[in-house]
């Protein structure tokens, strides 16, 4: 079962397979891979010390990043993201992110942002739309208001942390400035990521 894999200069770990949403181009729909090596489906969530034991496998120093990502939405493991990012601090200051789709606080019951002061390092946070109406289209979320969630859950966590709201470079560039807006309104920043086709 991969725990951890590596993607570029970065560690990735994979901790869930549960998904707020079900986006229409989400690369688990076609692959069981992102780095064309690795199956990332589980057969079973991992437990904090499972993930801490994998991650030792590994020599941090190789990595730029750790990065909680993997085939599903890493805050369905919140607070085992948190266990983890204290024992990981304590063996090397290596920059710690997280790759949301901005649900955590609806899928937790609770505004988690405070938590990540001084663990994690970047939230990036997909936002994948410039409307409600596109992004229920696109991502087919569990709850009506996911858009606005994220950008609540974006605003808050950028008290606590650097945030990046992500889109692909596929969106028209009247729409990426409207993104440009939306970012710029609630104070964090917009990064245009280049679509790789799965
Ligand atoms: S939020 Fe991410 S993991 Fe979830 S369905 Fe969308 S692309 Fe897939």
């Amino acid at each position: 079962m991969t725990i951890t894999y590596e993607l570029g200069h970065s560690l990735y770990v994979n901790i869930t397979n549960r998904c707020s949403n079900d986006c229409r181009f989400c690369v688990r729909n076609e692959n069981s891979t992102v780095n064309g090596t690795d199956n990332l489906w589980l057969e079973r969530e991992p437990d904090v010390s499972e993930i801490i034991e994998d991650i030792k496998k590994r020599d941090l120093k190789n990595y730029r990043e750790l990065v909680f990502c993997g085939f599903g939405e890493p805050t369905y493991r919140f607070f085992e993201i948190i266990e983890v990012a204290k024992t990981v601090k304590k063996m090397l200051d290596i920059p710690i992110r997280i790759n949301t789709n901005g649900h955590g606080n609806r899928i937790n019951g609770e505004d988690i942002t405070p938590y990540m002061k001084g663990l994690i390092d970047t939230v990036s946070v997909s936002l994948n739309a410039v409307s409600h109406e596109k992004y229920n289209e696109i991502c087919q979320p569990m709850f009506e208001d996911a858009y606005e969630e994220l950008l609540d859950f974006s605003q808050k966590a950028s008290h606590y942390t650097n945030v990046i709201l992500s889109i692909v470079d596929i969106l028209p560039p009247e729409e990426i400035e409207i993104c440009q807006k939306i970012a710029d309104s609630i104070g964090v920043k917009l990064r245009v990521r280049h679509y790789i086709e799965s």
